[in-house]
């Protein structure tokens, strides 16, 4: 439950998903999961080790310095994070970025991902309220829908029932915001957009612009370079606490 600290935009989320209930519709609060309900720098870890692991006798210094490194050292790109620890060599950056790919975006591997503080009571709380949970997520489902679903489940969000929703991508190779844009036009008539959630500025405007009365959160965790710049009437959060207020 909200503590007596707890932001005001809170409580318009809460009046925003009473307010479509009693209008009949269904009040849709999205969330997207990389970045925003989840922290997948941990899954991004857990690969960059088992390459060292696996490859310790031929990169000996690289072993030596992951076994040393946390999640906050790690860069949006790979081969950042490795120039950041000191490794410069292009061979190997492409070596381990390959090695990351083949992994990333797979079920077995987004099991190690953790959920961002607070996202797990925040969509707890929306369900509780009547609101439905739509998770909606740039990964695949044909190579990721079994591993989100267990990981959602697992860790405790509301899942599986007719009063929630699990969006993901059709297709691996489908451009990530093209297709978020596209659900957006299949949400307008199926129910109505409360509140929405992501670590992407370029989302969080597209949301903002499309349904002005929602309220809009965007995560400060990381993004893809490049973004563009924040509107004024997104919610800046650092975690999903920001919103919840000290217990
Ligand atoms: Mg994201």
């Amino acid at each position: 439950m909200p503590s007596t600290t707890a932001h005001p935009a809170l409580t318009t989320l809460l009046d925003n998903i009473e307010r479509a209930a009693k209008d009949g519709d269904d009040p849709l609060v999205v969330f997207d999961l990389d970045g925003t309900l989840y922290d997948n720098t941990h899954r991004t870890l857990r690969i960059l080790l088992e390459f060292a692991h696996t490859h310790a006798s031929r990169y000996r210094s690289l072993y030596d310095t992951l076994r040393g490194t946390s999640t906050r050292q790690l860069a949006y790109r790979v081969g950042d994070t490795l120039a950041g620890l000191g490794f410069h060599d292009p061979e190997l950056q492409a070596a381990v970025t390959e090695f990351w790919k083949a992994r990333f975006f797979t079920d077995d591997y987004c099991l190690y991902d953790l959920p961002l503080a607070g996202g797990v009571e925040l969509a707890q709380l929306v369900h509780a309220r009547g609101g439905v949970p739509c998770y909606l997520t740039g990964r695949d489902a044909p190579n990721m829908l079994l591993g989100t679903l267990r990981t959602l489940q697992r860790d405790g969000f509301p899942v599986g029932r007719a009063d929630t929703r699990l969006i993901l991508k059709p297709q691996f190779e489908m451009n990530d915001d093209l297709f978020k844009e596209g659900v957006i036009h299949h949400l307008r008539k199926t129910g109505r957009v409360v509140g929405s959630f992501d670590n992407e500025p370029g989302l969080c405007n597209l949301f903002k612009s499309s349904f002005p009365e929602a309220v809009v959160g965007w995560l400060d965790t990381s993004h893809a370079p490049g973004a563009p710049a924040l509107r004024d009437d997104v919610l800046r959060l650092e975690d999903f606490t920001d919103l919840l207020g000290a217990a």
